[in-house]
């Protein structure tokens, strides 16, 4: 068998025409929606996040407004910054760059963020949603992959309901509220991590696999069940430079039926679903039904 290839770079273009088209509405009513992204210290893999996220925006017609602050920037500074931003109208969505500068304590920063404007989805409210099965601003990278799967679904008329779904990694950003999209969806949950015993015996029966646990090609390509879907969120830059995942692509790609190519497959799914909950937190406070 040789898999389908889940273009994620094509359908992330696809989102953002469409919310191009619904900013176009909001802003007719004089809406503009907008996003405020802080970026502490000066590393270098989230300068050009930042500058992505940014250049996204503009794109679809989102305002961006864009601070970026030494590394000495204190905690209480930054605390107030979240208020400001939390209190400013005409910001829907607040982000902040993670890792932050040492010193400095994400926990309580991304908890200051209304729950409202926490378009990352971080926030113990917005994963409490999730967890309860009332998910409303949901991390943007297992969005990504929902997407992804909802148009492999209308397209091939494939359907992850009472399907196993293994996911491997259990991260607050990527696993859990992935692992919790899939149950919300009907699949049947197994959530495999770093102290999980035979992790191939667990992959193995996965019909659909989302590897996120950022080990390179730890998933075998004869690991995966033939006709399986599969979803690999791990980026790993090589010593070429060259970008590769967490599932060995050529062997896997021969037995399963779907499979995301690292690049483009749920890298840029990331940032076209954060521009979605900008527009979605927007919807919601501001434009209404
Ligand atoms: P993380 O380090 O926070 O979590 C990794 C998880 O994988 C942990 O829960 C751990 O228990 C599990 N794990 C680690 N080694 C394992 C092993 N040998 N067997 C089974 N489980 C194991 O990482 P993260 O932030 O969740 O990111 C995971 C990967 O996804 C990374 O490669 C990261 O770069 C990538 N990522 C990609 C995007 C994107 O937009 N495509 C976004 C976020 C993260």
């Amino acid at each position: 068998m040789s898999a389908l290839i889940l273009d994620g770079k094509a359908i992330a273009a696809a989102v953002r025409q469409e919310l191009k088209a619904t900013v176009t509405q909001f802003r007719a009513k004089g809406i503009t929606p907008g996003l405020a992204v802080c970026l502490v210290g000066e590393d270098p893999a989230s300068d050009v996040y930042v500058r992505n996220k940014v250049r996204a925006c503009e794109e679809v017609g989102i305002r961006s407004v864009e601070l970026r602050l030494p590394a000495t920037t204190t905690q209480v500074e930054l605390e107030a910054l979240i208020d400001r931003w939390n209190a400013d109208d005409t910001i829907d969505g607040i982000l902040v760059q993670l890792p932050l500068p040492k010193g400095l304590d994400a926990g309580p920063i991304v908890a200051r963020i209304a729950t409202h404007k926490d378009v990352d989805g971080f926030g113990m409210e917005n994963l409490g949603q999730l967890t309860a099965g009332k998910p409303a601003l949901v991390a943007c990278t297992p969005a990504g992959v929902m997407e992804i799967l909802r148009r492999h679904s209308l397209n091939t008329g494939w359907s992850l309901r009472g399907k196993h779904a293994v996911v491997v990694g259990r991260s607050i950003t990527v696993g859990r509220p992935m692992a919790l999209l899939l149950l919300q969806a009907n699949a049947t949950v197994t959530i495999c991590h770093s102290q999980t015993a035979d992790l191939k015996s667990f992959v193995s029966s996965a019909d659909l696999l989302v590897a996120a646990a950022g080990q390179r090609h730890l998933v075998q390509g004869d690991w995966v069940k033939p006709g399986a879907v599969v979803i690999d969120v791990g980026i790993h830059r090589g010593e070429d430079g060259k970008l590769s995942g967490d599932v060995d692509f050529a062997p896997a790609a021969a037995l399963a039926s779907a499979i995301t190519p690292v690049p483009g497959g749920v890298g840029p799914m990331t940032i076209a679903m954060l521009l979605a909950n900008t527009v979605q937190a927007c919807q919601a406070r501001r434009v209404g039904a």
